[in-house]
């Protein structure tokens, strides 16, 4: 799939009724996203999918559900007042902004080479990696203050806009968090802030939910809901929005036991996303630099998916230490801590994060699923999902759009609506009908002609061979069943 892919996408979610631009009949809302009856579908089994496997089938991990508004007081204690800032730079003739490691992640190497040698003159440090060498320069670009700006000028860093070399300004730095006031008085007493990330409201509610759930150490909290940033470049579709949903986990461990519980959860959220059908092969497991590492991180790892676009963070893993709790016991009148039995003394527990964007996950699984084939000279395109996630799992087609096959279709219909999610299409021809279920990643389709008013009998189909086979009627959620469980 080329980079082109990711516009087909786009129109393919349009077209079938995924995803529409935010407010189109005002001209849209730049990087807003609105979820269509089968976007909403998908977005649903997928999160159910994540709060089964991480909640539900699970006896130490609990939920919980926080309010998006929070005390200001919460984004000063976890640092995000102070230091939850992108780098970002202008081009004073495109008037175009950039985030200066993004601006920087897309040139050419000799570009980038140039920069280095400009900042390191003759003692550049040594790179673990590209991430790496990017961070670094991003940061020494941020310390040079006044003199940033010529410096990428000079070295030849180039707007994407329009191709030429830069007018850059100084990079500066810029907070992401959204603000808003509660209450009529828009002065700085009255600030909030839409949250960043759901983890706050997990931290700050440690207590309250550990001694209501009895819960020892080491187990988890979880939630997931709607997060918001003011990023400064977005795109790629749905991989970077300004509104998005989050799917978080905080396990709290012994602060000795932190290595050990990283590993456990990087490889268990890999393992997750392969059980959604995503191709294993482009899913990878990244472990950060140093350089790349928040503060507060000792260790890292990124779940990467190979997009069109290049490999890229669909979730990130990381021991947190006991960062967010100290922070919280350092600034909070109430203090959060731990009775542990075993030492019979009070502790702060360390926490391992696992936090993975659901907008992210979604186009991951339609970009991996997306197939142009050619069958008997025509294109076909296919959402090859996996039929857990598929928001309609069978269409039912009556091949006569009147009559008594349409009653039998919904009678069907409604028998396969006990258990799975049916749909029945009447509308144009046969052939047409089962294109526009292979576009929506419908598994299987049944159709009702004439043989099934004379035998009770059907055909299914399967979306990926198009192999057809008679059935009884009867047997229809037993054949679901056993499809379903065999893929
Ligand atoms: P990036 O470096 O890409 O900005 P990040 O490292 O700041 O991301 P985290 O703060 O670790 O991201 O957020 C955890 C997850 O939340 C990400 O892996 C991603 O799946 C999701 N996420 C973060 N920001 C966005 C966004 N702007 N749009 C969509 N999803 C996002």
């Amino acid at each position: 799939m080329d980079i082109k892919s990711i516009d087909k996408i786009v129109s393919l979610c349009k077209r079938r009724g995924f995803i529409f631009q935010s407010s189109e009949v005002y001209g849209g809302l730049a990087s807003t996203w609105d979820y269509g009856h089968l976007g909403v579908e998908l977005k649903r089994k997928l999160k159910n999918e994540w709060w089964q496997n991480i909640v539900t089938s699970r006896d130490n991990v609990v939920g919980m559900d926080a309010a998006i508004l929070m005390h200001p007081k919460v984004w000063e204690a976890s640092g995000h007042v102070e230091n939850f800032n992108d780098p970002l730079v202008d081009n004073k003739d495109t008037k175009k902004r950039y985030r200066l490691d993004h601006l920087l992640e897309g040139q050419k190497p000799e570009v980038v080479e140039s920069l280095t040698n400009a900042i390191f003159k003759d003692n550049p440090p040594e790179f673990a990696s590209e991430e790496d060498h990017i961070v670094i320069l991003t940061q020494h670009l941020n310390d040079l203050g006044e003199t940033g700006g010529s410096l990428l000028k000079d070295s030849g860093v180039r707007d994407p806009h329009s191709g030429a070399v830069g007018n850059w300004t100084n990079p500066r730095q810029f907070n992401l968090m959204f603000q808003t006031h509660i209450g009529p008085t828009q002065d700085s007493s009255s600030i909030a802030y839409l949250r960043p990330e759901t983890a706050q409201g997990i931290f700050v509610n440690f207590a309250n939910v550990q001694i209501t759930s009895r819960q020892k150490l080491p187990f988890g909290i979880a939630q997931m809901g709607k997060s918001f940033r003011n990023e400064i470049t977005t795109g790629n579709f749905l991989f970077r929005t300004r509104e998005f949903e989050q799917m978080e986990l905080e396990f709290f461990v012994h602060l000795e036991d932190t290595k050990k519980w990283l590993e456990y959860w990087s490889n268990e959220r890999l393992e997750w996303f392969k059980s959604l059908g995503i191709t294993p092969e482009k899913l990878r497991l990244r472990a950060h630099g140093g350089d790349e590492l928040a503060h507060y991180s000792s260790a890292c790892y990124d779940v990467e998916y190979q997009f069109p676009f290049g490999w890229s963070e669909l979730e990130g893993i990381a021991d947190r230490g006991t960062f967010d709790l100290d922070q919280h016991n350092a600034h909070a009148d109430k203090k959060q801590s731990y009775f542990d039995p075993q030492q019979n003394k009070h502790i702060v527990p360390a926490v391992v994060e696992s936090s993975a964007g659901v907008d992210r996950a979604f186009l991951t699984v339609l970009v991996d699923a997306y197939r142009e084939e050619e069958v008997n000279g025509e294109k076909r395109v296919l959402l090859k999902l996996a039929p857990k996630l598929a928001p309609i799992t069978c269409a039912v087609f009556p091949l006569m759009n009147k009559g008594e096959q349409v009653e039998k279709a919904e009678l069907l219909v409604k028998e396969v609506r006990r258990e799975f999610s049916g749909f029945i299409d009447t509308g144009g021809s046969i052939g047409k009908r089962y294109r526009r279920q292979d576009e929506a990643g419908t598994p299987y389709g049944i159709t009702v002609d004439h043989q099934t008013m004379e035998d009770d009998t059907v055909t299914i189909r399967d979306r990926d061979t198009m192999e057809q086979e008679r059935i009884s009627i009867d047997s229809i959620l037993d054949q679901l069943r056993s499809r379903i469980s065999a893929t």
